[in-house]
């Protein structure tokens, strides 16, 4: 089927409204936009993406029933389990309006594998659906075993601070499973269960690249009824798009340029999602200082507990590192891995952050938080070999890692593995390579559906 006929075809992309989750989704629609697809966003009114920034696409509100307070205040699996009970309706609503005054088809919802209210509104509409992962796929693996241990009572878990391997997951100990923030194993369980028991979806993508996790991609290729494509890291196979939530400062980009190679320590911790003890936060100020090393800090507003911003930093810390140092609420992140000044990347090792760092071989300190940060963690540091774990939030130890990270021989060995392993990513988003086939691959079993 030619392009002409691709255009009278639409998705329907339904992501979750995080931003570690809306960034890969709008990125797969402008992939597959690329590939002659018309693309409609069906997303939720709190969070919702810019739809200026994106020309191409149409966008469909749903109403999700959350005020802009809760969003914040509440956890992630309360608002994960509200959006998912209060928008099928408004989803399978504004999907049969679509099909009325549409002259194109829907040929395929594509949801989060957190939105399985789309999948079943698909399944009413008799629409094929295909969900989107957007983690690593070493973490579905652990997951899904940490769920096998939550549903044969074995939490709360003391074995979770244990450095003892899991048998059946490769190099990841007890203390790396994707354990939540909180205690609360029951929402975590109901929603593991939704996001990998009983789909129904005819295909699943991934935001993973066969060179970092071919094997663990065989292994869930050879247990799933439906075919995964794994055509990551989509911020690369897609025209550039923005899709940051929060506005980005550059001022951060002009102090880079003024900076030596390779010099310095680009820090964000917390990503969209976590927060910070005014305590961590000290020992992180004064461990950087003491580094002696240039950095440049993203603090999220709201991201350190009991402050609206920075308020929290230690007294005397911002005269003590005067240029050496700068802050920023929120960094054009992936404009700033790729700035030559930057030599490392100290992070929670959120999923889309860790394959930014590696698609620009820069080198990480691993401190996750909590969920599939600490898998990711696990991998860069001991798997892929690209990164240094920081075991405790303490200045001395902050100091000592940053320092055998950038000054260090060892830090130059770790750099040198990272660089390869850019490479091995340009060679896979290039045509030919298997993120670049992947996407083609996926472009035509949409068709073929
Ligand atoms: N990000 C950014 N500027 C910042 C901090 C984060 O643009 O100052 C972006 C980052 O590039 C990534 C996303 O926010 O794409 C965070 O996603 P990730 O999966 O790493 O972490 P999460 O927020 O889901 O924990």
């Amino acid at each position: 089927m030619g392009e002409q006929a691709q255009k009278t075809l639409r998705l329907v992309l339904v992501p979750f409204p995080y931003q570690g989750h809306i960034s890969p989704m709008l990125q797969l629609g402008a992939a597959l936009h690329s590939k002659g697809f018309s693309i409609t966003i069906a997303h939720t009114i709190c969070n919702s993406p810019n739809s200026q920034n994106h020309p191409n696409f149409s966008f469909l509100r749903l109403s999700d029933g959350l005020s802009d307070t809760d969003i914040e205040s509440r956890g992630l699996a309360a608002n994960l389990l509200a959006i998912n009970d209060n928008c099928k309706e408004s989803f399978q609503w504004s999907l049969e309006q679509l099909i009325m005054e549409d002259r194109k088809t829907i040929s395929c919802v594509i949801s989060d594998e957190l939105m399985y209210f789309a999948e079943d509104v698909a399944n009413n509409l008799k629409i094929l659906s295909i969900i989107l992962r957007t983690t690593s796929a070493i973490t579905s693996l652990a997951r899904s075993f940490l769920l096998k241990l939550v549903e044969g009572g074995h939490v709360p878990l003391q074995g979770f601070a244990s450095d003892e391997l899991v048998a059946r997951l490769p190099l990841l100990r007890f203390k790396d499973l994707p354990c939540p923030l909180t205690e609360n194993f029951k929402s975590f369980a109901v929603i593991v269960a939704r996001a990998y028991n009983k789909r129904t979806c005819s295909a699943i993508i991934w935001n993973t690249i066969n060179c970092l996790e071919q094997s663990t991609l065989d292994q869930i290729q050879k247990e799933s009824q439906v075919r995964i494509f794994a055509i990551g890291p989509m911020h690369k196979i897609t025209p550039s798009i923005s899709s940051s939530l929060i506005k980005e400062d550059r001022s951060c980009i002009s102090w880079l340029d003024k900076q030596p190679h390779n010099s310095v320590v680009y820090v964000s911790i917390s990503g969209s999602i976590a927060s910070l003890y005014e305590k961590e936060v000290t020992e992180m100020a004064w461990g950087l200082a003491n580094s002696k090393q240039a950095f440049l800090w993203a603090i999220r507003p709201g991201s350190i507990r009991g402050s609206d911003w920075i308020e929290l930093l230690p007294n005397g810390f911002q005269d003590a590192v005067g240029d050496k140092g700068c802050i920023v609420s929120w960094a054009p992140q992936k404009e700033v891995l790729a700035h030559p000044a930057v030599g490392g990347f100290w992070s929670h090792c959120g999923w889309n952050s860790t394959l930014e760092s590696l698609a620009q071989g820069v080198p990480m300190i691993c401190k996750p938080c909590f969920g599939d940060q600490r898998v990711n963690a696990r991998y860069a540091s001991h798997v892929w070999k690209v990164g240094l774990e920081l075991e405790e939030v303490e200045r001395g130890e902050i100091a000592r890692v940053v320092r055998r990270l950038i000054l260090c021989e060892e830090g130059k060995e770790i750099r040198a593995r990272a660089k390869k392993l850019k490479q091995k990513i340009d060679v896979s988003t290039r045509k030919g390579g298997s993120s670049y086939d992947s996407l083609n691959q996926l472009a035509n079993f949409i068709l073929s559906l």
